[in-house]
């Protein structure tokens, strides 16, 4: 293994961190305190800078626009990214066009790239992805109610999806139906398909509310009906059925860029936490950093924080050498652990700063609410642990 960076991308990431302590994190107090739309002018301002810095889309190959990372490189930048909650956005590698992006360079045909990922590189647009629906398990996505029928040359979509995230304004979205319900295998039976917002019968139901959060524009989880909404067949992305074998390409490198976002997370609660341990006293000359408890969960805090790097370093390397496939089960295992890891030290960085923890004063409060969701989203711990546990017992049965 070798994590070394090139001297290009260490001066990258030491331009990125300058960037995000002077332009991003003072925005922090005003997008705590007010809507995603409020914000849109000034991140627009930002991102124009972002561009003219030559950062956009650091994560994308060179000739499709962006900055031509490998995954390992990114995770050094999208660790700082992630130190704010507006990061990635800023930087235009926020899930899910991130992910989008990747699946329409990999399986999108010139036409599809013109149309769909140059706006999106670009920033012109978003999209999103709606493959879970509200009465199927989105924990097993090869059981699924929606239907793409072919009728003439186009496809007829019919179902229901929920927590398509930013369906909010965005231009389309990628969408997981049934074209080969009668195949042999379930992970066959499925394409994605891209369907245009704007389609007649494409309808967002309404922002689903998530932990107090109603949402808005990119920060938003769309609930949305397809009712014989019509695409043409060419907007099928790869061969037909091919979509759960897409899913599982796209969520490989989608949980690197998770994960690494919850490692910046973690290091600016980590910060804070220490920070305020320091200052705050408790009594007279007694600050907060000389009680026990609270150095154990310093100590605890800066050990689960090192060990996650690792294995997310280790499996972004992995995957840039041979691929999702082969790394299958370091990928299950880092969703887990990361997650598990990001809930500890922001529960801790919470308690350690008492009711300053609970305000919207600092994100804490904010990633408290919001990160909640990584222990279920991209598959739910369970899911995972049973994943890599099989492929460990198979060696023994
Ligand atoms: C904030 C947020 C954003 C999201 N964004 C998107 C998006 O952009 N696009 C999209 O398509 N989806 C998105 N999702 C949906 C997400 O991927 C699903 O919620 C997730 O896959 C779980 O599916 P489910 O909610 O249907 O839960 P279910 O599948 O019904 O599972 C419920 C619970 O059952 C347990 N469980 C499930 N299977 C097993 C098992 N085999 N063994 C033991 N226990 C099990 C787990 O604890 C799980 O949490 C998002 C979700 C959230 C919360």
């Amino acid at each position: 293994m070798d994590f070394s960076l090139p001297e290009l991308t260490q001066r990258m990431v030491a331009v990125v961190r300058d960037f995000m302590r002077q332009e991003v994190y003072p925005l922090e107090a005003d997008f705590l305190n007010t809507s995603f739309r409020d914000m849109l002018p000034v991140l627009a301002e930002k991102r124009a800078k972002v561009k003219a810095m030559g950062l956009w889309c650091p994560q994308i190959p060179e000739q499709y626009g962006g900055q031509g990372l490998s995954l390992l490189e990114f995770a050094s930048i999208g660790e700082e990214l992630g130190r704010s909650p507006l990061g990635h956005y800023l930087f235009n590698c926020q899930a899910p066009d991130a992910g989008n992006m990747e699946i329409l360079i990999q399986y999108g045909s010139e036409a599809q790239k013109e149309r769909y990922l140059k706006p999106l590189v670009q920033g012109e647009i978003r999209s999103c992805f709606s493959m879970t629906e509200p009465a199927y398990p989105g924990s097993n996505p090869v059981w699924m109610g929606t239907t793409a029928i072919k009728d003439n040359e186009d496809y007829l979509l019919n179902g229901d999806k929920w927590f398509s995230t930013g369906a909010d304004g965005a231009a389309f979205s990628i969408v997981m139906a049934l074209t080969n319900p009668e195949a042999d295998s379930p992970y066959l039976k499925a394409s994605m398909i891209i369907v245009p917002c704007a389609t007649p019968g494409f309808k967002l139901v309404r922002n689903t509310s998530v932990m107090g959060d109603p949402g808005s524009d990119y920060a938003s989880h769309g609930e949305i009906q397809l009712n014989n909404c019509r695409v043409p067949q060419s907007n099928r992305l790869g061969p037909e059925g091919s979509g759960f074998v897409i899913a599982q390409e796209r969520l490989g490198p989608g949980r690197i860029h998770h994960c690494v976002r919850w490692l910046g997370i973690c290091e600016r609660a980590f910060d804070l936490m220490c920070t305020w341990a320091a200052s705050r006293s408790i009594a007279p000359d007694k600050p907060l950093s000389t009680r026990q408890i609270v150095q154990a969960w310093i100590a605890e805090s800066r050990a689960e924080i090192n060990a996650a790097r690792l294995l997310v370093l280790n499996t972004a390397w992995k995957i840039d050498q041979e691929g999702s496939y082969a790394a299958r089960d370091e990928i299950s295992l880092i969703k887990f652990f990361v997650a598990g890891v990001l809930q500890r030290v922001l529960d801790r960085a919470i308690q350690v700063h008492g009711g300053m923890g609970m305000t919207d004063n600092l994100p804490l409060a904010y990633w408290y609410r919001h990160e909640r969701a990584t222990r279920i989203y991209d598959g739910p711990d369970e899911v995972h642990k049973i994943s890599v546990a099989r492929h460990i017992l198979r060696e023994y049965e």
